[in-house]
């Protein structure tokens, strides 16, 4: 079979945030690859002639955002633990994880009073990104990689020869493609917790302000969701009086979305929250995980001198902020 050749010198695996930010620093013969209809966790829904974000995510600090030339404002966030804090925690504990010290639950903002959101929704942001950075991007499905060779095989056949790979997708994903050297079957410590996210769009009786935030975090067995998340947003002119709640639901077992979506609107009564006048309701399943056991292990090194280098939250032996994402690209891009 005639094979394509296509030489590069930085192949950035993942069209995601962490990818693009990297990509802005050095635009010089990079090519974005990305699997079809993968999507960023800060990809958004369509709505009202704008685009809503999927996830709630917040800031501790404005600065990071600052730094990529976009604006945040400060929000009043309260944070209210219905329960226990450690049964809250072990909603959040990834199977098979030995050490559960820094886990995505110590992301959430708890202690402070004070966070800050951008000024455009997120979606909005990596939509900019995206149209800023003018990288050229193939959608495809790789089958293989020779990090000897130096080539990626797409289905289908193409071959993409490379000097470097900068990933930002997730670990178990790269790490079993890779063939020849003996990472292939690592992918299988991968330990992951599945994470529903339902966003509905109603009126509720609680009275939000459009600069606060109220987390109920559910500690306790009665509630199935671990998070429920109240934050007024003006889309456009309809949704004025609406407010965007979020819940989150951790999945022990596989679960439909949509029987997840109308059980949230029953975590909502039990917390005294009642929704009307709903313009909204998705859900989605974010698959949250990390692999066990290699960070700072001899495994970083051989993908070190195979040119092989992660970035963002996928990509990191942690769980990383927008916010650290941002720093360390930012610190570390001169040297990759
Ligand atoms: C529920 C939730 C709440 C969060 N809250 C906060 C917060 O309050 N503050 C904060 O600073 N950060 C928060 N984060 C983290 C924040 O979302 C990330 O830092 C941000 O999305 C940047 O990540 P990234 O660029 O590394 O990954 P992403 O932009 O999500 O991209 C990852 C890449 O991997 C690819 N990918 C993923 N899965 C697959 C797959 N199965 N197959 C193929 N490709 C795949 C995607 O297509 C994408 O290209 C939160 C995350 C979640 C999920």
């Amino acid at each position: 079979m005639l094979r394509k050749r296509r030489k590069i010198k930085t192949l950035i695996l993942g069209d995601s945030f962490s990818g693009n930010v990297y990509a802005a620093q050095d635009l010089s013969n990079s090519l974005f690859l990305s699997w079809p209809g993968s999507t960023s966790a800060l990809d958004g829904w369509g709505f009202a002639d704008t685009c809503i974000d999927r996830t709630p995510i917040f800031l501790e600090e404005p600065d990071c955002l600052r730094r990529l030339g976009l604006e945040s404002s400060e929000i009043d966030y309260e944070y209210v633990l219905i329960g226990e804090e450690a049964s809250l925690k072990d909603k959040f504990s990834l199977r098979g994880e030995e050490t559960p010290d820094y886990t995505w639950y110590d992301l959430f903002p708890r202690t402070y009073s004070k966070v800050y959101k951008p000024v455009l929704s997120w979606c909005q942001i990596i939509k900019l990104l995206r149209n800023s950075v003018e990288v050229p991007r193939l959608y495809a499905n790789v089958t293989s990689i020779d990090p000897k060779e130096k080539t990626v095989l797409l289905e289908g056949g193409a071959l993409i020869e490379y000097e470097e790979i900068v990933s930002s997708i997730p670990q178990d994903l790269l790490l079993s493609r890779l063939r020849g050297v003996g990472l292939e079957g690592i992918h299988e410590n991968y330990a992951y917790l599945p994470y529903n996210i339902s966003l509905i769009i109603g009126k509720i009786d609680q009275r939000i302000g459009e600069n606060e935030v109220v987390v109920y975090a559910l500690g306790r067995k009665r509630y199935v969701a671990s998070h429920a998340i109240l934050l007024k947003s003006v889309i456009d002119a309809v949704t004025k009086e609406h407010a965007l709640i979020y819940v989150l639901t951790p999945l022990r077992r596989g679960a439909d979305k949509t029987e997840i979506l109308v059980k949230n609107f029953s975590e909502l009564k039990n917390l005294g929250i009642k929704v009307r006048e709903v313009v909204f309701a998705r859900s989605y399943l974010e698959k949250y995980g990390r692999i066990l056991k290699l960070g700072r292990s001899p495994y970083d090194e051989l993908l070190g001198e195979l040119n092989i280098r992660f970035i963002g939250r996928y990509g990191s032996w942690e769980e990383l902020s927008i916010c650290n994402i941002i720093k360390k690209i930012l610190s570390t891009h001169k040297r990759l």
